[in-house]
C-alpha cells in the first residue's frame, strides 16, 4: 500500500535498521525502543490488523513467529526469555496500520502489560 509507513521501510523509501528477511517477512529495529532489543516483525503482504486476516494468512503469521525465534536466538535471548505482542486496533494502541509482531528482550518485562 502506497500510503503505509512500514509498506514503505519494506520498499526501502524509509530507512530502517533491518535485522532479519526472508521471502515472506521483514524484521526492523523499533525507533523508539522499550526494551534492549526491541524489533518489529511484519509481513510483506500489506494486512492492516489482526480483524483482516483470512484463513490463508495462517501460515504467514507463524512465519512472523518463527522469525521471532530466529532473531531472539541471534541477539542472545532465547534462554532468558522475551516477549511477543501484536496490537490490533486503537484501544490497544495499535498506532501503524500493517500488522506487526513486536518483540522485547533484555529487561524484566511485567505481567499485566499496561
Ligand atoms: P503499535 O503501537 O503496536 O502500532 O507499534 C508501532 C510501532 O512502530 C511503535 O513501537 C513505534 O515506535 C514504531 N515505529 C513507528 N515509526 C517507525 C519507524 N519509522 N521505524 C521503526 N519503528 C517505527
Ligand atoms: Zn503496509
Amino acid at each position: 500500500m502506497s500510503d503505509c509507513l512500514f509498506c514503505k521501510i519494506i520498499a526501502g523509501d524509509i530507512p530502517a535498521e533491518k535485522i532479519y528477511e526472508d521471502d515472506h517477512v521483514f524484521a526492523f529495529r523499533d525507533i523508539n525502543p522499550m526494551a534492549p532489543l526491541h524489533a518489529l516483525i511484519i509481513p510483506k503482504q500489506h494486512i492492516a490488523t489482526i480483524n483482516d486476516l483470512e484463513e490463508d494468512h495462517a501460515g504467514l503469521m507463524g512465519n512472523l513467529f518463527l522469525a521471532a525465534k530466529q532473531i531472539a536466538t541471534d541477539e542472545g535471548y532465547a534462554e532468558e526469555g522475551y516477549r511477543t505482542v501484536m496490537n490490533c486496533g486503537e484501544a490497544a494502541g495499535q498506532t501503524v496500520f500493517h500488522v506487526h509482531l513486536h518483540l522485547l528482550a533484555g529487561r524484566p518485562l511485567q505481567w499485566p502489560p499496561g
